[in-house]
Protein backbone atom coordinates (compact mmCIF):
# COMPACT_ATOMS: atom_id res chain seq x y z
CA UNK A 1 0.00 0.00 0.00
CA UNK A 2 1.26 3.55 -0.69
CA UNK A 3 1.17 6.33 0.99
CA UNK A 4 -0.78 7.86 -1.06
CA UNK A 5 -3.56 4.98 -0.42
CA UNK A 6 -3.10 4.85 3.02
CA UNK A 7 -4.59 8.93 3.35
CA UNK A 8 -7.20 7.96 0.90
CA UNK A 9 -8.42 5.14 3.48
CA UNK A 10 -7.85 8.01 6.72
CA UNK A 11 -10.35 10.32 5.06
CA UNK A 12 -12.48 7.50 3.44
CA UNK A 13 -16.14 8.25 5.43
CA UNK A 14 -18.06 5.98 3.35
CA UNK A 15 -19.54 3.44 5.46
CA UNK A 16 -19.74 0.93 2.56
CA UNK A 17 -16.17 1.15 1.69
CA UNK A 18 -14.73 1.04 4.67
CA UNK A 19 -16.77 -2.09 5.33
CA UNK A 20 -14.04 -3.52 2.75
CA UNK A 21 -11.31 -2.37 4.59
CA UNK A 22 -12.64 -4.30 7.77
CA UNK A 23 -13.25 -7.24 5.47
CA UNK A 24 -10.02 -7.07 4.24
CA UNK A 25 -7.86 -6.31 7.75
CA UNK A 26 -9.62 -9.80 9.51
CA UNK A 27 -8.97 -11.60 6.62
CA UNK A 28 -5.16 -10.70 6.59
CA UNK A 29 -5.40 -11.17 10.70
CA UNK A 30 -6.44 -14.81 10.28
CA UNK A 31 -4.43 -15.67 7.38
CA UNK A 32 -1.47 -14.16 8.89
CA UNK A 33 -1.88 -14.27 13.08
CA UNK A 34 -4.78 -16.76 13.02
CA UNK A 35 -7.51 -16.85 15.64
CA UNK A 36 -5.55 -16.89 18.87
CA UNK A 37 -5.81 -13.05 20.99
CA UNK A 38 -3.00 -12.74 23.16
CA UNK A 39 -3.28 -10.99 26.81
CA UNK A 40 -0.89 -9.38 28.02
CA UNK A 41 -1.82 -8.41 31.84
CA UNK A 42 -0.99 -4.58 32.22
CA UNK A 43 1.15 -3.45 35.75
CA UNK A 44 1.52 0.41 36.13
CA UNK A 45 3.99 0.14 38.54
CA UNK A 46 4.61 3.83 39.03
CA UNK A 47 3.40 7.21 38.22
CA UNK A 48 6.27 9.11 38.79
CA UNK A 49 7.88 11.23 36.01
CA UNK A 50 9.73 13.96 35.24
CA UNK A 51 8.71 14.95 31.40
CA UNK A 52 6.58 17.65 30.37
CA UNK A 53 4.43 15.88 27.92
CA UNK A 54 1.07 18.18 27.40
CA UNK A 55 -0.60 15.51 26.22
CA UNK A 56 -0.22 13.03 29.56
CA UNK A 57 -1.92 13.89 32.71
CA UNK A 58 1.18 11.58 34.50
CA UNK A 59 3.56 14.99 33.04
CA UNK A 60 6.04 16.54 36.68
CA UNK A 61 3.71 19.63 36.50
CA UNK A 62 0.37 17.78 37.42
CA UNK A 63 0.27 18.37 41.07
CA UNK A 64 -3.42 17.15 41.55
CA UNK A 65 -2.19 13.59 41.23
CA UNK A 66 -0.55 11.64 44.14
CA UNK A 67 2.49 9.62 43.04
CA UNK A 68 3.41 5.97 43.94
CA UNK A 69 5.87 3.06 42.92
CA UNK A 70 4.55 -0.30 43.93
CA UNK A 71 7.05 -2.37 45.41
CA UNK A 72 9.14 -5.56 43.65
CA UNK A 73 6.45 -7.55 46.10
CA UNK A 74 3.81 -6.12 44.89
CA UNK A 75 4.94 -6.31 40.73
CA UNK A 76 5.82 -10.15 41.81
CA UNK A 77 2.28 -10.68 43.26
CA UNK A 78 0.63 -9.30 39.70
CA UNK A 79 3.11 -11.72 37.85
CA UNK A 80 1.30 -14.57 39.84
CA UNK A 81 -1.74 -13.24 38.95
CA UNK A 82 -0.96 -12.70 35.46
CA UNK A 83 -0.26 -16.54 35.33
CA UNK A 84 -3.33 -17.32 37.42
CA UNK A 85 -5.37 -15.63 34.79
CA UNK A 86 -3.76 -18.00 32.10
CA UNK A 87 -2.04 -14.74 30.53
CA UNK A 88 1.42 -15.27 28.78
CA UNK A 89 2.78 -11.78 29.11
CA UNK A 90 3.63 -9.47 31.77
CA UNK A 91 4.01 -5.64 30.44
CA UNK A 92 5.57 -3.20 33.13
CA UNK A 93 4.41 0.48 32.74
CA UNK A 94 5.63 3.61 34.00
CA UNK A 95 6.24 7.06 33.77
CA UNK A 96 9.56 8.34 33.34
CA UNK A 97 10.42 7.82 36.91
CA UNK A 98 13.53 10.02 37.37
CA UNK A 99 13.91 8.14 40.97
CA UNK A 100 13.87 4.70 39.33
CA UNK A 101 17.13 2.88 39.71
CA UNK A 102 17.58 0.63 36.46
CA UNK A 103 19.07 -2.07 39.03
CA UNK A 104 15.93 -2.38 41.15
CA UNK A 105 14.13 -3.04 38.16
CA UNK A 106 16.62 -5.28 36.59
CA UNK A 107 16.06 -7.55 40.16
CA UNK A 108 12.29 -6.97 39.30
CA UNK A 109 12.19 -8.42 36.19
CA UNK A 110 14.60 -11.40 36.87
CA UNK A 111 12.53 -12.36 39.48
CA UNK A 112 9.42 -12.30 37.47
CA UNK A 113 11.23 -14.75 35.23
CA UNK A 114 12.29 -16.64 38.21
CA UNK A 115 9.15 -17.75 39.11
CA UNK A 116 6.70 -17.49 36.79
CA UNK A 117 6.83 -18.33 32.88
CA UNK A 118 6.11 -14.79 31.50
CA UNK A 119 7.09 -13.24 29.17
CA UNK A 120 8.29 -9.42 30.01
CA UNK A 121 7.51 -6.36 27.94
CA UNK A 122 8.84 -3.17 29.59
CA UNK A 123 7.01 0.36 28.85
CA UNK A 124 9.37 3.27 30.63
CA UNK A 125 10.03 5.88 28.54
CA UNK A 126 13.65 6.92 27.13
CA UNK A 127 16.99 5.58 28.50
CA UNK A 128 20.07 5.00 28.34
CA UNK A 129 21.46 2.07 26.38
CA UNK A 130 23.14 1.16 29.57
CA UNK A 131 20.11 0.85 30.99
CA UNK A 132 18.32 -1.08 28.47
CA UNK A 133 20.92 -3.39 27.98
CA UNK A 134 20.97 -4.10 31.82
CA UNK A 135 17.23 -5.17 31.89
CA UNK A 136 17.70 -7.31 28.41
CA UNK A 137 20.41 -9.19 30.51
CA UNK A 138 17.87 -9.23 33.41
CA UNK A 139 15.21 -10.79 31.45
CA UNK A 140 13.44 -8.57 29.15
CA UNK A 141 11.80 -9.63 26.37
CA UNK A 142 10.11 -6.74 24.72
CA UNK A 143 9.92 -2.96 25.15
CA UNK A 144 7.23 -0.63 24.25
CA UNK A 145 7.76 3.44 22.82
CA UNK A 146 5.80 5.10 20.92
CA UNK A 147 6.99 7.86 18.44
CA UNK A 148 3.41 9.32 18.47
CA UNK A 149 4.01 11.26 15.60
CA UNK A 150 6.30 11.30 12.86
CA UNK A 151 6.12 15.19 12.15
CA UNK A 152 9.54 16.34 14.68
CA UNK A 153 8.65 19.72 15.56
CA UNK A 154 5.14 18.60 16.34
CA UNK A 155 6.58 15.75 18.62
CA UNK A 156 9.68 18.55 20.55
CA UNK A 157 6.34 20.82 21.06
CA UNK A 158 4.68 18.38 22.90
CA UNK A 159 7.22 16.33 24.42
CA UNK A 160 10.24 18.56 25.66
CA UNK A 161 13.58 17.64 26.54
CA UNK A 162 14.82 16.58 29.57
CA UNK A 163 17.51 19.03 30.98
CA UNK A 164 19.12 15.94 31.71
CA UNK A 165 18.66 13.82 29.25
CA UNK A 166 19.82 13.85 25.31
CA UNK A 167 18.31 10.84 23.71
CA UNK A 168 15.88 10.83 20.77
CA UNK A 169 12.76 8.17 20.87
CA UNK A 170 14.19 7.08 17.51
CA UNK A 171 17.96 6.86 18.94
CA UNK A 172 16.32 4.62 22.12
CA UNK A 173 14.17 2.76 19.16
CA UNK A 174 17.29 2.13 17.73
CA UNK A 175 19.31 0.59 21.09
CA UNK A 176 16.51 -1.45 21.16
CA UNK A 177 16.40 -3.03 17.96
CA UNK A 178 20.25 -3.78 18.68
CA UNK A 179 20.00 -5.41 22.00
CA UNK A 180 17.49 -7.98 20.53
CA UNK A 181 14.33 -6.99 22.18
CA UNK A 182 11.08 -7.37 20.31
CA UNK A 183 10.37 -4.02 19.35
CA UNK A 184 6.73 -2.08 19.76
CA UNK A 185 6.09 1.47 18.80
CA UNK A 186 2.81 3.24 17.66
CA UNK A 187 0.95 6.38 17.35
CA UNK A 188 -1.25 8.90 19.43
CA UNK A 189 -3.91 9.03 16.60
CA UNK A 190 -5.55 12.86 16.91
CA UNK A 191 -2.93 14.33 18.54
CA UNK A 192 -3.72 18.58 18.62
CA UNK A 193 -1.73 19.30 15.67
CA UNK A 194 -1.43 15.94 13.68
CA UNK A 195 -2.78 16.35 10.19
CA UNK A 196 -3.90 13.81 7.47
CA UNK A 197 -0.71 13.81 5.91
CA UNK A 198 1.76 13.46 9.40
CA UNK A 199 -0.73 10.10 10.21
CA UNK A 200 -0.25 8.35 6.77
CA UNK A 201 3.35 8.83 6.86
CA UNK A 202 3.32 7.83 10.35
CA UNK A 203 1.89 4.76 9.60
CA UNK A 204 4.45 4.46 6.56
CA UNK A 205 7.45 4.57 9.39
CA UNK A 206 5.77 2.04 11.96
CA UNK A 207 6.51 -0.18 8.61
CA UNK A 208 9.52 0.83 7.79
CA UNK A 209 10.64 0.48 11.74
CA UNK A 210 9.79 -3.42 10.89
CA UNK A 211 8.21 -3.50 14.32
CA UNK A 212 7.13 -6.47 16.42
CA UNK A 213 4.28 -4.57 17.86
CA UNK A 214 2.34 -1.59 17.00
CA UNK A 215 -0.06 -0.46 19.36
CA UNK A 216 -1.95 2.78 18.55
CA UNK A 217 -4.98 4.47 20.48
CA UNK A 218 -6.66 8.34 19.98
CA UNK A 219 -5.40 10.83 21.94
CA UNK A 220 -8.37 11.66 25.12
CA UNK A 221 -7.66 15.32 26.37
CA UNK A 222 -6.91 15.36 29.93
CA UNK A 223 -8.10 18.27 31.81
CA UNK A 224 -4.96 18.77 33.71
CA UNK A 225 -2.66 19.69 31.27
CA UNK A 226 -1.68 22.17 28.45
CA UNK A 227 -4.13 20.14 25.58
CA UNK A 228 -7.25 20.05 27.66
CA UNK A 229 -10.07 19.83 25.64
CA UNK A 230 -10.69 23.49 24.62
CA UNK A 231 -7.73 24.41 25.01
CA UNK A 232 -6.01 24.31 21.61
CA UNK A 233 -7.28 25.39 18.17
CA UNK A 234 -7.31 22.84 15.49
CA UNK A 235 -4.98 22.96 12.95
CA UNK A 236 -5.94 22.77 9.33
CA UNK A 237 -6.60 18.91 8.40
CA UNK A 238 -6.69 17.81 12.00
CA UNK A 239 -7.47 14.41 12.46
CA UNK A 240 -10.24 13.88 15.29
CA UNK A 241 -8.91 11.51 17.93
CA UNK A 242 -12.42 9.25 17.18
CA UNK A 243 -13.04 5.57 17.65
CA UNK A 244 -13.45 5.21 13.73
CA UNK A 245 -9.99 6.97 12.95
CA UNK A 246 -8.48 4.24 15.70
CA UNK A 247 -10.23 1.75 13.83
CA UNK A 248 -9.04 2.89 10.51
CA UNK A 249 -5.57 3.01 11.76
CA UNK A 250 -5.48 -0.63 13.32
CA UNK A 251 -6.98 -2.09 10.11
CA UNK A 252 -3.91 -0.42 8.27
CA UNK A 253 -1.59 -1.32 10.12
CA UNK A 254 -2.63 -4.96 9.84
CA UNK A 255 -2.64 -4.54 6.48
CA UNK A 256 0.60 -3.00 5.61
CA UNK A 257 2.35 -5.00 8.50
CA UNK A 258 0.48 -8.49 8.32
CA UNK A 259 2.13 -10.77 10.95
CA UNK A 260 3.06 -7.99 13.77
CA UNK A 261 0.76 -8.09 16.96
CA UNK A 262 -1.73 -5.35 16.94
CA UNK A 263 -3.46 -4.50 20.28
CA UNK A 264 -7.22 -3.32 21.09
CA UNK A 265 -5.81 -0.54 23.21
CA UNK A 266 -7.39 0.62 26.44
CA UNK A 267 -7.74 4.28 25.33
CA UNK A 268 -10.08 2.80 22.58
CA UNK A 269 -12.26 0.78 25.17
CA UNK A 270 -12.33 4.09 27.16
CA UNK A 271 -13.92 5.65 23.99
CA UNK A 272 -15.83 3.10 22.90
CA UNK A 273 -16.74 0.83 25.96
CA UNK A 274 -15.73 -2.93 25.79
CA UNK A 275 -17.45 -3.12 22.76
CA UNK A 276 -13.89 -1.54 21.50
CA UNK A 277 -11.67 -4.32 22.29
CA UNK A 278 -14.17 -7.09 19.82
CA UNK A 279 -14.66 -4.32 17.30
CA UNK A 280 -10.47 -3.37 17.43
CA UNK A 281 -10.57 -7.76 17.15
CA UNK A 282 -12.68 -7.97 14.27
CA UNK A 283 -10.77 -4.90 12.43
CA UNK A 284 -7.33 -6.30 12.75
CA UNK A 285 -6.37 -6.37 16.06
CA UNK A 286 -5.15 -9.74 17.99
CA UNK A 287 -3.72 -9.12 21.52
CA UNK A 288 -5.28 -7.00 24.28
CA UNK A 289 -3.67 -5.96 27.21
CA UNK A 290 -5.96 -6.25 29.86
CA UNK A 291 -5.06 -4.03 33.32
CA UNK A 292 -3.66 -5.85 36.61
CA UNK A 293 -2.40 -2.89 38.35
CA UNK A 294 -4.37 -2.97 41.97
CA UNK A 295 -7.14 -0.80 42.01
CA UNK A 296 -5.82 1.83 44.45
CA UNK A 297 -2.80 2.39 42.26
CA UNK A 298 -5.20 2.00 38.79
CA UNK A 299 -7.03 5.58 39.86
CA UNK A 300 -3.94 7.11 39.78
CA UNK A 301 -2.49 6.22 36.81
CA UNK A 302 -4.15 8.89 35.02
CA UNK A 303 -2.56 8.93 31.63
CA UNK A 304 -5.47 10.33 30.01
CA UNK A 305 -9.42 10.51 32.01
CA UNK A 306 -11.89 7.82 32.27
CA UNK A 307 -9.99 4.87 31.95
CA UNK A 308 -12.08 1.63 32.51
CA UNK A 309 -12.66 2.11 35.51
CA UNK A 310 -13.23 -1.23 37.36
CA UNK A 311 -15.16 -2.64 40.31
CA UNK A 312 -15.21 -6.09 40.05
CA UNK A 313 -12.00 -7.75 39.14
CA UNK A 314 -12.77 -11.16 38.61
CA UNK A 315 -15.67 -9.87 36.58
CA UNK A 316 -13.70 -7.54 34.28
CA UNK A 317 -10.99 -10.55 33.51
CA UNK A 318 -13.47 -13.15 33.01
CA UNK A 319 -15.59 -11.12 30.69
CA UNK A 320 -13.00 -10.43 28.20
CA UNK A 321 -12.19 -14.09 27.96
CA UNK A 322 -15.92 -14.20 27.25
CA UNK A 323 -15.71 -11.90 24.56
CA UNK A 324 -13.04 -13.55 22.61
CA UNK A 325 -14.83 -16.62 22.58
CA UNK A 326 -18.05 -15.11 21.77
CA UNK A 327 -16.63 -13.59 18.68
CA UNK A 328 -15.20 -17.07 17.32
CA UNK A 329 -11.89 -16.47 18.57
CA UNK A 330 -9.75 -18.23 21.65
CA UNK A 331 -6.82 -16.61 23.87
CA UNK A 332 -3.73 -17.51 23.06
CA UNK A 333 -1.60 -20.06 25.36
CA UNK A 334 2.11 -19.08 26.06
CA UNK A 335 4.46 -15.48 25.82
CA UNK A 336 2.24 -14.83 22.08
CA UNK A 337 5.66 -13.60 20.64
CA UNK A 338 5.15 -11.93 17.08
CA UNK A 339 5.79 -13.86 13.42
CA UNK A 340 6.95 -10.93 11.83
CA UNK A 341 9.84 -12.39 10.79
CA UNK A 342 7.79 -14.55 8.69
CA UNK A 343 6.68 -12.21 6.63
CA UNK A 344 7.79 -8.55 7.20
CA UNK A 345 5.92 -5.42 6.32
CA UNK A 346 4.13 -4.99 2.70
CA UNK A 347 5.00 -1.26 2.24
CA UNK A 348 5.35 0.15 -1.66
CA UNK A 349 7.14 3.75 -1.88
N1 LIG B 1 6.19 6.98 30.03
C1 LIG B 1 6.15 6.00 29.01
C2 LIG B 1 5.01 5.01 29.15
C3 LIG B 1 3.74 5.52 29.76
S1 LIG B 1 2.78 6.57 28.72
C4 LIG B 1 6.08 6.67 27.64
O1 LIG B 1 5.76 7.83 27.55
O2 LIG B 1 6.39 5.96 26.68
C5 LIG B 1 2.18 5.40 27.56
C6 LIG B 1 1.43 5.99 26.40
O3 LIG B 1 0.28 6.66 26.86
C7 LIG B 1 2.17 7.04 25.61
O4 LIG B 1 3.00 6.46 24.64
C8 LIG B 1 1.05 7.85 24.98
O5 LIG B 1 0.86 7.51 23.61
C9 LIG B 1 -0.18 7.44 25.79
N2 LIG B 1 -0.88 8.65 26.25
C10 LIG B 1 -0.36 9.66 26.97
N3 LIG B 1 -1.29 10.63 27.14
C11 LIG B 1 -2.41 10.23 26.51
C12 LIG B 1 -3.70 10.79 26.31
N4 LIG B 1 -4.01 12.00 26.80
N5 LIG B 1 -4.61 10.09 25.60
C13 LIG B 1 -4.30 8.86 25.11
N6 LIG B 1 -3.10 8.27 25.27
C14 LIG B 1 -2.16 8.94 25.95
FE1 LIG C 1 5.64 10.75 31.33
FE2 LIG C 1 5.09 8.96 29.39
FE3 LIG C 1 3.23 10.68 30.31
FE4 LIG C 1 5.23 11.63 28.87
S1 LIG C 1 3.65 10.17 28.17
S2 LIG C 1 4.43 12.53 30.78
S3 LIG C 1 6.89 10.30 29.51
S4 LIG C 1 4.18 9.04 31.43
Amino acid sequence: MTREEILQWLREDDSSALEDLWRLADAVRSRCVGDEVHLRGLVEFSNRCARKCTYCGLRVDNTHLRRYRMSAEEIVGCARKAVDLGYGTLVLQSGEDPALDPEWLAGVVSEVKAVTPLAVTLSVGEWPREALRLWKQAGADRYLLRFETSDESLFQQVHPPRPDQSLSRFQVLDYLRELDYEVGSGVLIGLPGQTYGDLARSMELLGELELEMIGCGPFIPHPDTPLAAGGTRPVPDQVPGTELMTYKVLALARITCPYTNVPATTALATLDGVAGYETGLRRGANVIMPNLTPLEYRRLYQVYPGKAEVRREDEYHGSIRRRIEAIGRRVGVGPGGSIRHAGGCAFHA
